[in-house]
């Protein structure tokens, strides 16, 4: 009998473990489908660049796809029934059943952290988010703020800066800028922020997104027109609805092969799947992280069907790289548990940098 095995999300993780998985298990009886909820490839680490108004390039999941034998499906998942095996989808054929499901479906931008940023405040998580805020940002003028300052935040408040001059722009964030990055990577970080007239604010706790702008938990406020929410990545409630478990944010936990501790038959990867990094520390969300996971997924699924025995996933990081508009950057370099070495790249060498390993990354999705 055919095993189906049905991979969900076709963003870094997703792709790279579909076709990974035809790669290792081309055999009559294996059958391949991938969900996705529209019909490309979102470079998601770009969606800072849509927002601010830069044409990004078509990347259809068909081309991408052509000649693996994966079957596209092109529709929003709606539920999972983890006891029947079958994924529910928004239109024809509605259901997909799975031997072997891979769930990674991301995440989007935790608009449900204070009361107000949902109504009222813009993202740059997905590309219905990006492509909302460059169609709001077209007459920009006034005030902006972006709240949050990890790196999603850094790159959208100075990609926006540089692209809209006559922006008034701050950067909000309850901690301090830069709190993984070393003193060399901070100072520059807030000296690129200045060269872009990025206002930085820190230790400021928001509680609240208004229609004029942020509430802060000390009482005050920070009026502006436009408010960016970037404070943190939250997965969807499907898992967690499926009944598979998931810790306290909704991310799938698994064991070191990337199988769901609750249901032998599901994997997940990227930023839906609580991961653990080599001291112990969750895995940070990104497509460092996503795109091996998805591979090794990958080889994890066929080990599965073959009765082999995979070895443990070592997730490993290299860098932070952080783009700060088209022609400035910071390359933070790591130890392999992602916390910083002093070596870094700045300046236009970064950016290129940067770039390079973004088209890299589609390269080898390509392949
Ligand atoms: C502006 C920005 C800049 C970033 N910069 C970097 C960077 O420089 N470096 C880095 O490493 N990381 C960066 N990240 C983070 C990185 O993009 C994510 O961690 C990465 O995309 C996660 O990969 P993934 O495959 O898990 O999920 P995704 O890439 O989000 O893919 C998930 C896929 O699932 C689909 N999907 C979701 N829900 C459904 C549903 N219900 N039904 C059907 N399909 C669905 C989505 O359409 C998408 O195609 C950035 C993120 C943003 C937003």
């Amino acid at each position: 009998m055919t095993h189906h095995i049905v991979v969900l999300g076709a963003g870094y993780a997703g792709l790279s473990a579909a076709k990974g998985a035809s790669r290792k298990l081309r055999r009559g009886d294996i059958r391949i489908t991938l969900v996705n909820a529209v019909g490309h490839f979102v470079e998601r680490v770009r969606l800072h660049q849509l927002a601010a108004g830069q044409p990004l390039k078509e990347l259809p999941l068909s081309g991408l796809l052509a000649g693996t034998g994966i079957e596209l499906v092109v529709a929003r998942v709606t539920a999972v029934d983890a006891a029947a095996r079958t994924v529910q989808i928004d239109s024809a054929p509605y259901a997909i059943a799975y031997d072997t499901l891979v769930y990674a479906l991301g995440s989007a931008a935790d608009t449900a952290a204070v009361p107000g940023a949902a109504a009222h405040a813009s993202a740059v998580a997905t590309y219905q988010d990006a492509v909302r805020l460059r169609d709001r940002m077209s007459d920009a003028r006034g005030s902006l703020v972006v709240a949050g300052a990890g790196l999603t935040g850094i790159e959208a408040a100075t990609e926006l800066a540089e692209t809209y001059p006559a922006l008034t722009v701050r950067l909000v964030t309850g901690g301090e800028l830069g709190a993984g990055l070393s003193q060399r990577g901070r100072r520059y970080l807030r000296a690129a922020l200045d060269r872009h007239g990025v206002t930085l604010r820190e230790h400021t706790r928001v509680s609240e997104v208004a229609a004029h702008g942020l509430v802060l938990a000390d009482g005050g406020e920070i009026p502006a027109d436009a408010v960016v929410w970037t404070a943190g990545f939250r997965v969807p409630d499907l898992a967690r609805e499926a009944g598979f478990a998931v810790d306290a944010r909704g991310l799938i936990t698994v064991d070191p092969t990337l199988r769901s501790l609750s249901h032998p038959e599901v994997f997940a990867a990227g930023d839906a799947v609580a991961a653990y990094g080599p001291d112990g520390a969750a895995s940070r969300m990104s497509c460092q992280t996503g795109l091996p996971m998805g591979a090794y997924v990958a080889g994890s699924v066929a080990a599965s069907l073959t009765g082999r025995a995979p070895k443990p996933l070592r997730l490993r990081y290299v860098w932070q790289n952080i783009s700060l508009g088209r022609h400035d950057g910071l390359t933070q370099f790591t130890r392999s548990d992602d916390s910083p070495v002093a070596a870094v790249l700045t300046g236009r060498a970064s950016a290129r940098f940067k770039e390079a390993v973004t088209r890299g990354t589609v390269l080898a999705l390509r392949r």
